[in-house]
């Protein structure tokens, strides 16, 4: 591994940085993040009295300007015009990566559309902060951000998702943990391997891991701390075990009518499946474009 310590280089001018800081503990600000953020002329953040504190506590003085969700089209648009003269800018958001769940896809979007040069200053976010804590696979996941915030869409999404076999990672507001919890546990299954991250870097850090079932039940418990920042990680759905195969009905008609006569077909498929043979005879005349008939 090649490593380039090069925190001295110089802020270009025209181009937009992209600068990941803290998600709660101030140490976890990089050298580099530092050194972009004093470099550059504007700093567009998402609240600018939350990043004046950051900034305050760095020494740093850099031209401070707002770029949230109501006004990031607009605010975009005004920060390519400071690119394309030459000026530079670092986009931070409250805590972690931008657009990481925050604003800023817009401007990227619209920079990289232009030709303008993004720089990316890495560093932390809640996402694999959680997901590296969870004890879950890492190798693949899906990150989905926060779940909808009323029932019947946040259960709907759950169930688009429930089949996926790769790890899941949800950030979630601490009033809505304990019904996300339980949407979970209905429509995902309560034994799933899960885990709890709350107020990850902080002084109150804490870990939960258990199945989704005991999750709810510690985060529903009367006491429970449901204060802080949540991220739940969920493991994907297993494979079926050897002896236990799930297909679907379709498809396994259509197999057999690839090689046997439609009787059959019907036949196997019901000695198969234990379904009813005039349902699957019905089907079978469908999916093979005969018109339907009685027996
Ligand atoms: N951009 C951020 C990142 O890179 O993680 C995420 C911003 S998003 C608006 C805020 C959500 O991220 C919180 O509601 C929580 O789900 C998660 N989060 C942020 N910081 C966290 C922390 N220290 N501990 C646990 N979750 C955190």
């Amino acid at each position: 591994m090649d490593y380039t310590l090069s925190i001295d280089e110089s802020v270009r001018p025209g181009t937009l940085y992209v600068v990941a800081t803290p998600i709660g503990n101030l140490g976890d600000i990089s050298a580099r993040a530092v050194h972009v953020l004093h470099g550059v002329d504007h700093i567009a953040a998402e609240d600018t009295r939350h990043s004046a504190r950051l900034l305050a506590h760095l020494g740093i003085t850099t031209a401070l300007s707002s770029v949230h969700e109501h006004n990031e089209r607009a605010r975009s648009a005004a920060i390519l015009g400071w690119l394309g003269e030459g000026k530079s800018v670092a986009l931070i958001s409250d805590a972690g990566t931008p657009m990481i769940s925050d604003p800023g896809y817009p401007l990227v979007n619209a920079a990289v559309a232009t030709g303008l040069p993004v720089v990316v200053v890495p560093g932390p976010t809640a996402l694999v902060t959680a997901l590296c804590a969870s004890g879950l696979p890492t190798d693949r996941f899906v990150f989905e951000g926060f779940l909808p915030a009323r029932g019947g869409p946040r259960r709907q999404r759950l169930q688009a998702l429930a089949r996926l076999d790769v790890t899941r990672v949800f950030y979630e507001a601490p009033h809505r943990i304990v019904a996300a919890l339980g949407d979970m546990v209905d429509v995902l299954g309560g034994e799933r391997r899960a885990s709890v991250a709350r107020e990850l870097t902080k002084r109150h850090e804490s870990l939960y891991h258990g199945s989704l079932a005991e999750l709810h039940e510690k985060f529903s418990a009367p006491g429970a701390e449901r204060r802080g920042e949540f991220v739940i990680c969920v493991a994907g759905a297993s494979a079926p075990p050897l002896d236990r195969i799930e297909i679907e009905t379709d498809t396994l008609l259509e197999k057999l009518l690839g090689i046997l006569p439609l009787r059959q077909a019907v036949d196997t498929a019901a000695g198969i499946s234990g379904l009813r043979r005039n349902a699957l005879y019905q089907r079978a005349l469908e999916l093979s474009g005969d018109t339907p008939a009685s027996e």
